[in-house]
């Protein structure tokens, strides 16, 4: 029988697979992902896997669940509950997908190839270094943890980015309890190896001392009766309040919970140098102080990776910070080349700068004015392409772009306004100051590494039909629609079983039952079904028996 699928034609009389010859498929385009990290395993996971010759290049060969990090450095989470392999995800997907353990040091865009440098194997040539080409690239590489070029913060500070800091925190907390029992330590060395300093008022700085501070009163003062009473623990922030990135409410909350469970909040203090026993801050009122620690953990921040700083500059964006994206998670200027999650920075198109455009496009008349049935005719179109516009209407408590018009005219009265370019250019000439950068966290990176696979599942398709639903320009016609995030509310566990959460519509819950939300949206969100039950059973675990504090 003659089978036919898809372009895939079987010659054969007979059911036997020997008389099956070969389809001639077209070469599927190469897909090489960096990276398998929030970003890079969520596009993988969405994407059509059939349609391209996937690659995924990474130094570490499995996915974090970074959001239960601060659980790992007090053991109420196993290091091995919030990990899966990046080869069982790849398996599930049928096994067409490549994976290698190698990080990438070198883009080169204009032949289409990556460097990249394995560090556990090595080739003829001595070194593990190999060329990769590609047709699409996606970039999902994260950050590195910024150290503003402190002094010995590399070598004195732990960070919290991967699952091996977790654990050599965890470990370094319990030397600090074993170092201050040891017979032969005064009061003060004692002193100084139990106190505990982060620095970063942050979510992760945050959560971090909120966990450690249940760690040691809930668990440790059991087991350390002698020395509980000489611990501290200090978080350092240089802005004049903590989790600044959240709503008021959740600050104070945190800031007064803090207070009371005896955590030294010092805001306004910027730490310029960390010695060997000693860590030293700024305050324009107290000037330099030196105070000792133990054990001090830095999380102020991301900053670039080096070999994207380098990629910058090749393609002319050494003025930037952070590398940037259209709002299609296009690298500009850089064909086949995407980038998502924390390495990445969309750059949203300006509505002054395509003012005249849109003016020219909405004016069908070409009457030389707009009526605000013309730009009403247009707005589903503006609204996708600018996101800013829709917010700043909100912003003014403005239900239409006829009440802008209106009042751009002065006049709020009258029915039937007409702007010319000069009064539509003022109209609009705030807009653009709503433009939002997204944070650095999972729910962008994943939204992102899903919205981009299914561009890649369309590709095709949307090549055969070009003609997209976006007709402003902003480089033409595009067949997509822009990426666009949606907030789906944010957790700060602040210990005691206390969650704070700031959710859509700046909905603000605090306190013992969002704890359990966050338990159970944290479940939820598992990877997959063993690490759910992993991660269950230790919060069960914990309840029952308390932390291990074995190391
Ligand atoms: P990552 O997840 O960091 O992945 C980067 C990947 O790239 C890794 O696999 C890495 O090994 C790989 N890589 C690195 N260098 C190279 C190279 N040269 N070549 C190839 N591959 C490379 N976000 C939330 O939304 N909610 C939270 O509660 C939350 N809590 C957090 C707690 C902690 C302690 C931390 C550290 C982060 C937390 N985040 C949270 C932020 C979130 O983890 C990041 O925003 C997210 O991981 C970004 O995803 P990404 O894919 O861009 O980068
Ligand atoms: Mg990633
Ligand atoms: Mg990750
Ligand atoms: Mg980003
Ligand atoms: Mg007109």
């Amino acid at each position: 029988a003659a089978a036919s699928s898809g372009g895939l034609v079987a010659y054969a009389d007979s059911g036997s697979d020997a008389a099956v010859e070969k389809p001639q498929l077209p070469p599927r385009k190469k897909v090489v992902v960096l990276g398998t990290g929030w970003g890079g395993t969520t596009f993988l996971r969405n994407l059509d896997s059939r349609l391209y010759d996937v690659q995924v290049i990474s130094p570490r060969n499995y996915f974090a669940f970074t959001p239960l990090l601060p659980s790992v450095t007090s053991g109420t989470v196993e290091p091995r509950s919030i990990v899966e392999p990046i080869r069982r995800i790849l398996e599930k997907k049928g096994g067409e997908i490549k994976f290698w353990e190698a990080e990438c040091f070198k883009i080169d865009p204009k032949n289409k190839k990556i460097h990249c440098r394995s560090n556990i194997g090595t080739n003829l040539d001595g070194n593990g270094e190999f060329l990769v080409d590609y047709d699409y690239l996606v970039v999902a590489v994260g950050a590195r943890t910024n150290t503003f070029n402190t002094p010995g913060v590399v070598e004195n500070c732990h960070f919290l980015k991967e699952v091996e800091d977790a654990q050599k925190i965890r470990r370094s907390v319990m030397d600090c309890f074993e170092r201050a029992s040891l017979p032969f330590l005064d009061e003060e060395e004692r002193k100084k190896n139990l106190h505990f300093v982060v620095v970063g008022g942050g979510p992760t700085g945050v959560e971090f001392a909120a966990s450690l501070h249940d760690f040691v009163t809930e668990d440790l003062s059991k087991l350390y009766p002698s020395i509980q009473h000489l611990v501290k623990i200090s978080l350092i922030e240089a802005a004049d309040h903590i989790l600044t990135m959240f709503d008021k409410r959740i600050t104070n909350f945190a800031e007064d919970k803090f207070g009371r469970n005896g955590i030294d909040v010092k805001t306004g203090f910027k730490v310029v140098k960390v010695a060997k026993d000693a860590i030293t801050m700024q305050n324009p009122a107290t000037g330099d102080i030196s105070v000792p620690y133990g054990m001090a953990v830095w999380s102020t921040g991301i900053g670039t990776r080096p070999f994207i700083v380098e990629f910058m500059k090749q393609i002319g964006q050494a003025n930037r910070r952070v590398l940037a994206t259209d709002e299609w998670l296009r690298v500009r200027e850089c064909d086949g080349v995407y980038a998502i999650g924390d390495c990445a920075t969309i750059n949203q198109r300006k509505v002054m700068e395509d003012i005249s455009e849109i003016f020219r496009v909405a004016d069908k008349d070409k009457s030389g004015t707009l009526t605000v049935k013309e730009i009403q005719d247009v707005l589903d179109d503006i609204y996708v392409r600018y996101p800013q516009v829709q917010l700043y209407l909100k912003s003014k408590q403005m239900n239409s772009i006829a009440d802008l018009v209106r009042s751009a005219k002065g006049d709020t009265e009258k029915e039937s306004v007409e702007l010319n370019i000069e009064e539509f250019k003022k109209a609009l000439s705030l807009v653009d100051s709503q433009v939002k950068f997204l944070p650095a966290t999972a729910q962008v990176a994943s939204q992102q590494g899903q919205y981009l696979a299914s561009c890649f599942n369309k590709m095709k398709d949307a090549e055969e039909n070009p003609e997209g639903p976006i007709r402003i320009r902003g480089e033409g016609r595009h067949r997509f629609r822009p990426f666009r995030y949606r907030h789906l509310g944010q957790f700060a566990p602040l210990g005691g079983e206390q969650t704070a959460a700031q959710l859509p519509g700046d909905w603000i819950s605090i306190g013992h039952s969002t704890q359990w939300l966050w338990y159970s949206v944290y479940a939820t969100k598992q990877i997959s079904w063993r690490t759910r039950m992993l991660v269950v059973s230790d919060w069960t675990r914990r309840f029952i028996f308390g932390r291990d504090s074995s190391c």
